[in-house]
Formats: C-alpha cells, structure tokens, sequence
C-alpha cells in the first residue's frame, strides 16, 4: 500500500514514519520550496505528544532540540502569583514536557524521515485531492498529478485536502488574539524567572509568556486581544514597530515583560490565531485528514503538536488493523474525535481567559487564583497529557 502525506510541518513527517514502521510506503508533499530550520517561534511538546513520538522511535529527537519544561507559573498584572500548574503528567522514565522551536521539531522530522528512506518532496504545492474506487490522486501546482492508494492531509489549518474531503468544511475560526514569538539572548533576567518552567503573565492589554533556557537566554511569546491582523497592517509594520508596540503594551504590567521584549529579538510577527472546533466529515473514499487541518486548537492549549502526533500513530495503527481504508479510518474517528474536539474546547477557554473581560481586573486575579487552585489542577488534566499512543501490534488506541 502507498499513501501520499500533504503536509511536512510536524504531522506529515510523523505520519510517514509511522506509516513506514506498520509497512505503509508514504511520500510527503511539502508546498515550501525549502524546510527551513530556524524560521518562527516556540512551543511546548507535552509529554502525550512525547509519547506518541516515543512510539515511532523519535523520542530522541525532541530531547535533542528541546528544554525541560517542569511547570507553569501564573503572575497577574501586579506581579502577584496566582497559581502553578506541572506541565504534566511525566512519562514513564521521567521525562518532562519539552520547550523547543517549532521549525527545529519539523526540521527534524524530515530529517528523520528521509533518513529511514521515506521521499520527502519540498516545493510540491497541492491543489487539490481526488479519490475513485481503486485510487487517490493530487494535482500539484506545476500541473503535474500523483496517484496512490491513500491521500492523508496533514496540510495545516487552512487544509486543501479538507476542502477535497467535504467542499462545506468549516474555515478556521479567529480566536480574537494576535501572536508574537521572540528570544532575548544572554540575559540576566534568565535568572529571575522560575527554572525549567514557563511564567505567564495576565497583563492588563497583553498575555505574556516568557521560558529560560540552560544557556542563558530567554524565549518568549506575546499574545495580544485585538482584531485579525490584515495583510496591509502587516506589510507596512516593520520588526522594530511590532517590537516597540509590544513593549509598549506590556509596560503598564509588573514584571520582566517590557525589559525582555525590548531587549530580545522578534521571529515571529503578526500572526492571527486560528482554530477549528468542529469538522463534521473527516474523510471520504480514500482521502482522509489529521492534525491542524482537522482539528486546529488556539496555542493557548499547548496541545496543537502533541495531538498532531498522537493522530499519526492512531491513523497508522488503524491502517495495520482494519482491512479497508474506510474501516481504518472510521475506527481513526471513533478513536480521536471526541478528545480532540474536548481540547480544542479547553484552548478556546484559555484563549477567552487571556482576553480582559467586563469584570474588572483585580476581581479576575481574585477568581483565577481559585481556578488554578480548584480547577485547572493536575488531577483534572491528566486525561490531556497522561494519554499514551501506542504502535505495538494490535495495543489499545
Ligand atoms: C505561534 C504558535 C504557537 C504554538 N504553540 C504550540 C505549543 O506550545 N504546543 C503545541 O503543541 N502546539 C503549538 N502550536 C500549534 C502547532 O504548531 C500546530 O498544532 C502543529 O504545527 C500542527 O502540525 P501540522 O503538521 O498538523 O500542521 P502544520 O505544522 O501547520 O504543517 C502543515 C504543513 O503543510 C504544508 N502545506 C500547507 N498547504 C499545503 C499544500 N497545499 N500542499 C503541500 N503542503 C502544504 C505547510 O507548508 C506546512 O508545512 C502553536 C502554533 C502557533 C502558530
């Protein structure tokens, strides 16, 4: 059996693997012309999305690129702390959620595939998908086509293969906050935030999050409540304007914010947050979907990569144990469906909690330290991090 993956960021590579490690051959599309190592920002692997990279021996990739990550520490605008959460419940020998940059985790992915022998086709831009009886196809946009026995869509949030799968899919949904993504190198603020962990700021007109590394540098995000950026604001806002808005948002906030911010370097800029709470047909004859292009959740989950993950295991899992692609992939859906909107629920919720509401300020810092000591507790979200994938022959999904 042959599949054709759209998609090299963090699903399509992954998916490959997996597929290759039950027998599947798998080629990636990727539309860049180059995967590049160092573009964008960070994000947290949570030990689920670990486990899941553990199942197709990549495990070793992520402690490669990432930092230990122990907890979250919560701040409010006045510099008080209002709770802290762990990152999540350890795998079995110990290790942490992981902090890295995004493009790193990709990068080595492909990396990874390519040395297992799996083809990984950069500049390779999909139009659109076909299935038949027999086949599934893509047209790439150099007019050329590609047939196979399978199409799996791992092409992101604004998926084209989504659209081939139901032309009424839903289009992603503006969560109503902005994100920016930077590092500040060799800082003796490093020192002033908590170790392997990252410290959240509730702030007055922006949400700040900031992460020290072992080497002494410190990577942060910011994400701002305000309307979609459009592409004119962005083409005429320069890196050095973007930097000193930001800075200028957090000044009005206790802590490291504003000194990081002006200090660091900005490598991600202007981009809207998106997510995708319901697609109510994941897959049609021979195309499927998986990761952000079916179920997108807001970064504030942390959960985006870590579920990308766990669908590549699941789908090749499902694939080695049913005898029909519509099999595979129904027993795909029964087995994610309902987490994976759950989590796309609980990013939502934490996007809103960024947003300063009607309520005024000190009342909501009084009302979110019970939250973190009541609700958000480890207890309650063990169900999102202690989730374990397996590939093993025939193991529970
Ligand atoms: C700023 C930011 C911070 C985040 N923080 C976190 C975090 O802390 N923790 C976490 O788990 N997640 C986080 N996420 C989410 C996470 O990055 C995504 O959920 C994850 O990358 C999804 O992987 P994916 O492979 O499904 O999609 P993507 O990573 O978006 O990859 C899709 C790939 O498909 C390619 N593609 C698109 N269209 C086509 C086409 N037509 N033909 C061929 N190729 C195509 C794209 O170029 C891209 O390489 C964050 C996201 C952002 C934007």
């Amino acid at each position: 059996m042959k599949a054709l993956v759209v998609g090299g960021g963090i699903a399509g590579p992954a998916t490959a693997m997996a597929l290759h490690q039950v027998g599947i051959e798998a080629v990636v599309l990727e539309s860049r012309a180059h995967i590049d190592r160092d573009a964008g920002s960070y994000l947290g692997l949570a030990p689920n999305g670990l486990s899941a990279l553990d199942a197709i021996g990549a495990l070793d990739l992520a402690h490669s690129v990432g930092t230990s990550t122990r907890s979250h520490v919560m701040f409010g605008a006045t510099g008080r702390r209002l709770g802290t959460l762990t990152a999540g419940t350890p795998l079995a020998d110990g290790t942490q959620a992981l902090t890295m940059k995004r493009s790193h985790l990709g990068w080595l992915l492909t990396a990874e595939a390519r040395a297992r022998g799996i083809e990984v086709r950069e500049d390779a831009k999909v139009v659109s998908a076909r299935t038949d009886r027999d086949h599934a196809s893509v047209q790439l946009a150099d007019g050329s086509e590609l047939t196979a026995d399978l199409v799996i869509g791992a092409d992101g949030v604004h998926s084209k293969v989504r659209r081939a799968i139901d032309a009424d899919a839903p289009t992603p949904r503006f969560v109503g906050l902005t994100n920016f993504g930077g590092i500040t190198r060799d800082t003796a603020l490093a020192a002033e935030l908590p170790e392997e962990s990252w410290s959240f700021i509730f702030g007055r007109r922006s949400f700040f999050g900031a992460h020290p590394t072992p080497d002494g540098d410190v990577v942060w995000f910011v994400n701002v409540p305000e309307p979609e950026i459009t592409t004119e604001r962005r083409a005429s806002t320069s890196l050095d304007q973007w930097q000193q808005h930001l800075a200028e948002l957090a000044s009005v906030d206790a802590g490291p914010a504003r000194a990081l911010i002006e200090s660091g370097e900005l490598e991600l800029a202007g981009d809207n947050t998106y997510d995708l709470p319901h697609v109510p047909v994941w897959h049609r004859g021979r195309l499927a979907i998986l990761g952000d292009a079916l179920h997108a959740p807001s970064p504030s989950s942390g959960q985006g990569a870590s579920m990308a993950l766990e669908d590549a295991v699941v789908m090749a899992a499902s694939l080695r144990d049913s005898d029909s692609e519509a099999g595979a992939f129904a027993a795909f859906e029964s087995a994610r469906r309902a987490r994976v909107e759950r989590i796309v629920a609980v990013g939502a919720r934490s996007s809103s909690s960024k947003i300063p509401g009607r309520i005024g300020r000190v009342p909501m810092e009084a009302m979110m330290r019970l939250v973190f000591r009541y609700l958000v507790t480890e207890r309650g979200q063990s169900w999102m991090t202690g989730h374990r994938v397996h590939l093993g022959a025939n193991q529970r999904l």
